[in-house]
């Protein structure tokens, strides 16, 4: 068993791990930079190391510091996180080369997943659909246009060593591509130091659908079922839910075998993600998350297992204890980034002090934040906050709790996206499960502010007189017409 985890991040994730740990009787040692002295995280932990001033890649980017930490602090295991160093082989590689457990798959498993080009020989091989076309780089752009006639137009051009969107290019026709194939390489050479471009078609409105696997050091895989992220602007996820509102039992299963043969053919050990895109009825293997994911909350809300608790326990070489058929399946739930970002404002990061922060509880409502009264709130790190995660016997209930939610969550000091939220819990296509990754391309009206500045200016005064009064007095949320179903009877939950 782990004695001594050092988190090798920071905000709600590494509060997250800390609290995981702690209920598994795991002491901990958060790392901090200089400008996160006082983070929720570090007054959460056992103990706290100081590694660098507030820049990443001079605190939480330093592998040689986070070695350090853990040595100094008797550390026996690593986590990662996600972001930061989480998907760095050199990374695992270095905390097993110093005698520490990795929390998290080999080195070996991260650097194959991270080559998109080597990732999709594997899953070609292992059986796994992927998007179509071709499976190594294009030599030139002749070879890519040779490729792309084959594929049909339009086709996307993606860096090999790609993250992030970078690299990424649309072609819609012929005319177009040795332009776009020059500048993704451009691009490629630039971001990630290595120009390897390939081609595959581009998908019009698929579904992003992914699933959450597991895997022990004994060759054990199970699948926890699928999350939908369609909802996403410029490829980051807003909104998350699981299971998805489209997929029946037999596609669910489908998908879900293919992910366990994507994980065992790169022996997964740990929590990990099968990314795909879903249209027509088909899917597509897109990439494998080689870590625990933001929204992983929701999966442990309609399962009942904790995934941190998992992680720590297949770490230390315990196997697997219950089967595919054991893993539940049960109601649904939603979750909401809530990021220090204006979204009538074009998204634009918003920095200051927190005020203030009154978080919502109740039933079926999980806050999972990295922020407390004085945090500040700068430039340096990922404007994610927290997650609003809630839970229903069904989706409806589920979108119903949310709203409840959002009324209850107050930050004050900085702007976040919760108006945002709560706009998509009340539009339509959403409340019917209607979802594409072109959510928000088609729903432009909800990136809108009001911009009659007397009803703008009513609106504020309203917000601030509705703060002031009595939750008690305030109108419950309506169900929507046409949004289906109506909230099902309460059934006892056992919780596993
Ligand atoms: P990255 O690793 O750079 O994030 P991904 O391959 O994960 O790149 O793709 C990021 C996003 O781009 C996906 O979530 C999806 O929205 C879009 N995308 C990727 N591949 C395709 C495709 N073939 N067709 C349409 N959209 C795509």
């Amino acid at each position: 068993m782990i004695r001594k985890l050092l988190v090798a991040n920071r905000g709600e994730i590494a509060l997250r791990i800390i609290r995981g740990a702690r209920e598994m009787g795991v002491a901990t040692v958060a790392v901090h930079s200089e400008a996160d002295r006082l983070a929720p995280h570090v007054l959460a932990a056992d103990e706290a190391v100081e590694i660098g001033p507030a820049p990443s890649a001079e605190s939480y980017l330093r592998i040689d510091r986070l070695i350090e930490a853990a040595r100094a602090t008797g550390a026996d295991a690593v986590h990662p996180g996600y972001g930061f160093l989480s998907e760095r082989a050199p990374f695992a590689d270095a905390v097993e080369e110093a005698g520490l457990i990795f929390v998290g798959p080999t080195g070996e498993t991260i650097r194959s997943m991270g080559d998109k080009t080597e990732a999709r020989q594997r899953m070609q091989a292992a059986g796994v659909p992927i998007v179509p076309g071709i499976v190594d780089a294009a030599k030139d752009a002749d070879e890519a246009l040779a490729a792309a006639r084959e594929i049909g137009f339009p086709v996307l051009l993606k860096a090999a060593a790609g993250g992030g969107g970078k690299g990424m290019r649309v072609v819609e026709e012929e005319g177009e591509l040795a332009k776009s194939f020059e500048a993704a390489q451009r691009e490629a050479r630039s971001a990630f130091g290595d120009d390897s471009v390939y081609v595959e078609k581009y998908l019009g409105r698929p579904r992003h659908i992914e699933i959450q696997i597991l895997g022990d050091a004994h060759g054990n895989v199970v699948h926890l079922h699928e999350r939908e992220c369609s909802i996403q602007r410029r490829h980051q996820k807003l909104v998350e839910e699981a299971p998805s509102a489209l997929l029946t039992p037999e596609q669910r299963a489908e998908m879900g075998a293919a992910a366990v043969r994507a994980a065992q053919a790169t022996k997964y050990r740990g929590a990990g993600t099968v990314e795909f895109l879903w249209q027509d009825g088909e899917f597509y293997f897109l990439e494998m998350n080689t870590r625990l994911q933001v929204e992983h909350p929701v999966t442990e809300f309609i399962t009942g297992l904790d995934l941190v608790h998992w992680q720590l326990k297949v770490a230390a070489g315990e196997p697997l204890d219950f089967t595919q058929e054991e893993v539940r399946l049960q109601g649904h739930s939603i979750e909401v980034r809530v990021t220090s970002e204006d979204a009538f404002g074009g998204f634009l990061p918003s920095t200051g002090s927190v005020h203030s922060i009154s978080v919502p509880g109740g039933p079926g409502v999980r806050w999972d934040g990295g922020i407390t009264a004085g945090t500040e709130v700068g430039l340096h790190y990922d404007p994610l906050l927290g997650k609003l995660i809630t839970w229903g016997p069904d989706r409806l209930t589920a979108i119903i709790r949310m709203e409840r939610a959002l009324d209850e969550l107050v930050i004050r000091g900085v702007n976040t996206c919760l108006p945002f939220h709560r706009e998509v819990m009340r539009e339509k296509d959403f409340r019917e499960g209607n979802l594409t990754i072109r959510y928000l391309e088609d729903h432009p009206e909800l990136l809108e502010r009001p911009d009659d500045p007397e009803l703008a200016e009513v609106a504020s005064i309203a917000a601030a007189l509705l703060e002031h009064r009595s939750r008690a007095t305030r109108a419950a949320p309506r169900l929507v017409e046409g949004a289906g179903g109506r909230m099902s009877n309460w059934r006892a939950f056992g919780w596993r």
